[in-house]
């Protein structure tokens, strides 16, 4: 049995995550502004909307970043930048933390810029959404498992694992990546998408903790540095080909390794890179990056005539458990004062503190933020999220090839295609040039 709803046009928007409710919400708003009142439906195979929201920040929601410079912030999407500056122009940072603020979610931005609702709680952001929907009585289908979905004619089939079907004239697919998969986020609209003509690029994990094959890092679970430069050579078939990518932030070392905002955006460089016990990967961090080699040499040589008696690892300005795990990897007696040091040690240390090696051979399965990779967005119109190849479907969110550094920066792209794919299908009819 197919299930036609009377009424005019229909729009189904599958997946209620962040872009899902993003674009239901600026669909029912774009509907006021327009002449016809489509009936909207919001699908989610959960029994509650936002799952990943509520989970997003640690529980805390970092809804999206507190710079303001377009360009700048296309810049943190390793893919996908360019093609979201269209979405980004109409609503950006400071237009999203504002959608929030006149929603009832009162904002703040954090010293690194990430902005936070003041109630640090995810839980606000999810109540804004259920309040537009309750007062522009959207039809919120939880539980709808989508299995397929058909184009008929000028309309599209949606069928359900555990509903009867539901036809419609647009489809905005919203179904998120197959990062967090217990979150109801497991790549089915890859499946849709192609099925729709769509290409689906490669897909790999992004925004990961690394596993060192040194144990020692394991050692020092919990310390932190606020900054050092990580850097990394992408392995390829031909060696002239090899392709260094760095990035400079905080890190922070783990019982497994290394993570912290510096580790998670050198993981999305490397995304697409196999790296484990078989294919080991180098990362070199640098601990002062702010001092040149030779800088460094001067300001330590200087630090231990001022203080010959001072212990050697006391003088490295590091946490004291860095200094002493790295008197023990490089052979130093941690017990030797300055004045005890050896030219070669130093020299060895120096050389260790711009260049700390670790060998990468892996990431922890799951633990990843976000899919690197996705709908291929040559395919969609970055004006209208409007697929070029099936007039009346739609696309936002991490389904698409987007994906950003942390820092609010996945929420925000979310946001942006979500009110645009929404507004799109809301006021314009299916397949116009934009
Ligand atoms: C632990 C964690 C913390 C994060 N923290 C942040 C942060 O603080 N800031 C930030 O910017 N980003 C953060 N991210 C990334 C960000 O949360 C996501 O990029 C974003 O939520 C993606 O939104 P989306 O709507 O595209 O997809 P999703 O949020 O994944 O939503 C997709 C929805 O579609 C539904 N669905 C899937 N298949 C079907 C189907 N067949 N039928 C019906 N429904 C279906 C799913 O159940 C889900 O509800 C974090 C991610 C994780 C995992």
């Amino acid at each position: 049995m197919v299930v036609v709803y009377s009424g005019l046009m229909k729009i189904a928007i599958i997946g209620g995550g962040a872009a899902g409710m993003m674009a239901t919400a600026c669909a029912a708003c774009g509907i006021k502004r327009a002449e016809v009142s489509p009936e909207i439906f919001l699908i989610e195979k959960n029994t509650a909307l936002g799952q990943k929201v509520l989970i997003s920040g640690g529980g805390r929601c970092n809804v999206t970043t507190g710079f303001s410079d377009l360009r700048l912030i296309a810049d943190r999407y390793p893919r996908g930048g360019k093609f979201l500056l269209s979405s980004l122009h109409d609503f950006p940072p400071d237009a999203v933390k504002k959608w929030f603020e006149d929603h009832g979610v009162p904002l703040k931005t954090e010293a690194d810029l990430r902005v936070f609702p003041k109630s640090d709680s995810g839980k606000d952001v999810l109540a804004a959404f259920e309040h537009v929907f309750k007062e522009n009585s959207t039809q919120v289908l939880l539980g709808y498992d989508v299995a397929q979905v058909n184009k008929v004619g000028r309309s599209f089939q949606i069928h359900f694992k555990n509903h009867p079907p539901l036809t419609v004239d647009k489809v905005i697919l919203t179904t998120g990546g197959q990062a967090y998969r217990h979150t109801g986020s497991t790549g089915d609209g890859y499946t849709f998408a192609e099925s729709l003509g769509h290409t689906v690029t490669k897909l790999a994990p992004s925004l990961n903790s690394f596993i060192t094959q040194e144990k020692w890092p394991h050692t020092l679970a919990g310390v932190s540095l606020p900054m050092v430069t990580l850097k990394v050579r992408k392995r390829s078939l031909r060696p002239t080909e090899k392709k260094k990518f760095e990035y400079s932030g905080p890190i922070l070392f783990t019982h497994r390794g290394l993570t912290g905002p510096a580790v998670f955006a050198l993981s999305s460089f490397i995304a697409f890179e196999t790296y484990d016990p078989q294919h080991p990967l180098t990362l070199t961090v640098d601990l002062f990056p702010n001092l040149p080699h030779a800088e460094l040499e001067r300001e330590l040589e200087k630090e231990m005539k001022q203080n010959p008696k001072k212990l050697f690892r006391n003088t490295l300005n590091l946490p004291k458990s860095l200094a002493l795990e790295l008197c023990v990897q490089f052979q130093i007696d941690s017990e030797k004062t300055n004045n005890e040091l050896s030219k070669k040690e130093f020299t060895k240390i120096v050389e260790k503190l711009k260049n700390l090696p670790f060998t990468l051979i892996g990431r922890a399965a799951g633990d990843e933020f976000v899919t690197a990779g996705g709908v291929e967005l040559s395919e969609i119109d970055p004006k209208t999220l409007e697929s070029k190849l099936c007039p009346g479907l739609y696309f936002a969110g991490e389904i698409l090839n987007i994906d950003g550094f942390t820092g609010g920066y996945n929420l925000q792209a979310a946001w942006c295609t979500g009110r645009r794919a929404g507004l799109s299908a809301s006021t314009r009819p299916s397949g116009t040039k934009s």
